[in-house]
């Protein structure tokens, strides 16, 4: 199938929309500057249908317009004209869902989409149902919309109403006086398969991470005095997998932040250890004296066999070693997380996985879909697995689901990724009064996130604007430490101009 553009540049969201019916390789898009005389070579599914999108732009109004053809025959015209209006950023917005609109209605009349997202193709699809919520709208209303104009699945609906409702209390009112911490470890102790995040072998490289440490504090130091006045809501130890540092490490990272930064009105402190084979008491204990209140233990799967295939060099024994002895600690809460997807898994090992998993009584249960992400192994050796069916994936979600609410647990926060099986979501679930703050605030983008370390992002939040900016920090060790000075600087002057 080929799709042309002409008078609008949404090349990029066309692809997404393109591919929730059609796998990349099946489809083209080309632009008008692309068309160039020569027609493109039709490629994939359906050589004969082709697409025509147009935008015919004049001073008061504007017209958008779809064709289906099959061998130069029109099949259907959309057309939509609407009158151009001052706000340039609310016109620009209404041609761009119109064309969606008419791209998607067009494709469904020939295929069917495999996605139950409709056109929510981003990764943060709660954000429009909290932007429906901040209007007004009851939820009749959101769900009329999301169904008739996003094309949204009657239970992706139910999931965004039920999760945007547990969320706003913990997100509203926004108060611009707190800000939330994210510290990047990226060690681990082995490469997972389907791993496209820049972390590092722990092992040999004890040096390295002691000087990781100093460099990181440095860089927590760096950046205080901007923050100055404001408090410290939530705090995130992420990776990598955390649990690489010692304790030793630990404290002189948890006393930086508490030298430099006004954590009296701190929400919760999250240690993500990781890998169970990288827990221990000592490291717990470490944990609780520092005041973490959080820990996550990332099983990933209950199947020995599995974690020998995807690369991980820990057996289920260990995990349920690793939680009994969180647990004698006591924190808050406890988050699991599996990933379904996983090469050569059915569904009874699924279901094995979640409930051994319940069995252990995390207070919170992450559940990944599998995303084949470019650099990942997985994607370069994909020939090698066997991985699971889109349909079953989905039935893999929905057995999860079942299981954890009949045990009490409620979806709390979600996001999607791309290049994930079957076009579905990540879901965390949670028991009453233990969700946790930073991942919902993470995901709405509704607070300004100060990230430290090597591949971590800041997110500086502008709430007159309802807009964030991002701000990237290098990803190679080699960068980190040599350009150390030049990310704290470039932290502060952003900082400098938010609010
Ligand atoms: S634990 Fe996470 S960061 Fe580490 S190798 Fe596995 S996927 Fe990558």
């Amino acid at each position: 199938m080929i799709v042309k553009i002409y008078g609008h540049n949404h090349g990029y969201d066309f692809r997404n929309i393109v591919s929730v019916f059609l796998p990349v390789d099946q489809f083209q898009i080309v632009e008008e500057n692309q068309l160039s005389g020569t027609e493109a070579v039709m490629v994939g599914c359906c050589p004969l249908l082709a697409i025509e999108s147009r935008l015919i732009h004049t001073q008061t109004e504007a017209t958008v317009e779809t064709k289906l053809l099959s061998e130069d025959q029109v099949l259907l015209t959309y057309r939509e004209t609407i009158a151009v209006i001052s706000d340039k950023v609310l016109l620009k917005r209404n041609i761009k869902r119109r064309l969606v609109r008419q791209l998607y209605e067009a494709l469904r009349t020939q295929l069917e989409p495999l996605s139950k997202w409709g056109v929510l193709v981003g990764v943060r699809p709660t954000k429009l149902c909290h932007e429906m919520m901040d209007q007004g709208l009851s939820d009749v209303q959101i769900a009329e919309s999301l169904r008739d104009d996003y094309y949204v699945e009657e239970d992706k609906i139910q999931l965004l109403l039920e999760i945007c409702h547990l969320e706003r209390p913990y997100i509203y009112p926004i108060d611009e006086s707190r800000f939330s911490i994210y510290l990047s470890i990226p060690f681990c102790p082995t490469r997972c398969l389907y791993c496209s995040f820049p972390s590092y072998a722990a092992k040999g490289r004890e040096a390295q991470i002691e000087a990781y440490t100093m460099t990181l504090i440095e860089e927590i130091k760096g950046n205080c005095e901007a923050m100055r006045g404001k408090k410290v809501d939530t705090v995130y130890f992420g990776g990598g997998t955390p649990a690489v540092l010692t304790p030793n490490q630990i404290e002189k990272i948890v006393e930086a932040l508490r030298a430099h930064y006004d954590l009296s009105g701190l929400r919760e402190f999250t240690f993500e250890a990781g890998r169970p084979d990288a827990i221990n008491d000592d490291l717990l204990k470490t944990l609780k004296a520092l005041g973490i209140d959080r820990v996550c233990v990332n099983p990933q799967t209950m199947d020995d066999r599995t974690l020998h295939i995807i690369g991980r060099k820990h057996n289920v024994e260990q995990t349920v070693k690793a939680m009994g002895l969180v647990k004698h600690h006591a924190f808050h809460a406890v988050n699991m997380d599996l990933i379904v997807g996983l090469p050569e898994e059915t569904l009874s090992d699924v279901r094995r996985s979640i409930e051994s998993v319940l069995a252990l009584k995390p207070e919170n249960i992450t559940v990944h879909t599998l995303a084949i992400k470019r650099s990942s192994r997985l994607n370069r050796e994909r020939g090698d697995y066997e991985l699971p069916s889109e349909h079953l994936v989905a039935d893999m979600l929905k057995t999860i689901d079942k299981i954890a609410r009949a045990q009490g647990y409620v979806p709390y926060y979600m996001y999607r990724q791309k290049y994930m099986l079957g076009n579905l979501e990540n879901v965390g679930y949670t028991l009453p009064g233990k969700a946790s703050v930073y991942n919902m605030l993470m995901m709405e983008e509704k607070q300004t996130i100060l990230a430290f370390g090597a591949g971590a992002t800041s997110k500086l939040f502008y709430p007159a604007e309802d807009r964030f900016e991002r701000i990237h920090n290098v990803k190679s060790l080699e960068d980190y430490f040599g350009r150390i000075d030049e990310m704290i600087s470039k932290k502060n002057i952003h900082l400098a101009l938010a609010p």
